[in-house]
């Protein structure tokens, strides 16, 4: 079974970026983390959290725990800012290609691209102590820019956490080769190939334990939202 680290960027007495609308950094990166916990927890995946609430935890404490714990990959989780509003792209960083953190990075960028339909920032090399230090790969998502408005606006609700949360799950299912692109529930249904066709476009997603649930009722919100992802790929 897998072991995955997560990582919470900043809290407690650090707040991390700060976006004009007043939320913080650090409130973002710990309701993602907590919903990819629970998808991970669900698919069978052990979860190492650096932190769960908002506490100071030092960048020497979460490699610390990550390398004590023997995790198979790290996923820190933060978001970027700039002095101007208008930087809006969404990046995923690594300390250097050519291993196993640059692979799942480049299954993880576009799951976070085509979930959000931010402009695509692309997989960066950075030397963050979170990258450096810690002994398993470990990939970084900077999910997109607090200091845009309109982002800002979506990282503050729970529906935009989700996204992101859920988009990381998937492209960390997809290296850990959880299946989950592949439903158990599918096979033979009337609607089999159109399922197949708006799974592999990422209009539609499957739950994280592998079934897609065909006869399901769908709300009219995730009408809406799955509309909205293919209104997005039209325009792009
Ligand atoms: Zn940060």
């Amino acid at each position: 079974m897998a072991k995955i680290g997560i990582d919470p960027g900043h809290g407690g007495s650090d707040p991390g970026a700060l976006a004009a609308n007043g939320l913080q950094e650090k409130e973002v990166t710990l309701a993602v983390s907590l919903v990819l916990q629970q998808l991970l927890q669900a698919a069978g995946v052990e979860v190492i959290m650096s932190r769960t609430g908002d506490q100071d935890v030092s960048l020497a404490d979460r490699v610390a725990l990550f390398n004590r714990e023997n995790v198979d990959l790290i996923m820190s989780i933060h978001v970027n800012s700039a002095g101007t509003p208008e930087p809006n792209y969404i990046s995923t960083f690594i300390l250097a290609a050519g291993g196993q953190a640059e692979k799942i990075a480049l299954l993880l960028q576009p799951q976070l691209v085509a979930a959000t339909g931010w402009p695509d920032g692309g997989v960066r090399e950075a030397n963050f102590y979170i990258l450096r230090e810690t002994d398993a790969p470990a990939v970084l998502a900077e999910m997109g820019f607090i200091s845009n408005p309109a982002t800002a606006d979506i990282l503050a609700t729970q529906a935009g956490q989700q996204t992101l949360a859920r988009a990381i799950f998937r492209g960390l299912a997809l290296y850990l080769d959880l299946q989950l692109s592949e439903p158990r529930d599918i096979q033979g249904h009337w609607a089999e190939a159109a399922i197949r066709q708006v799974m592999a476009a990422g209009v539609m997603g499957g739950y994280p334990d592998g079934s897609f649930r065909p006869d399901q009722a769908a709300t009219r919100a995730e009408l809406a939202a799955a509309l909205a992802r293919v209104l997005q790929k039209l325009e792009h």
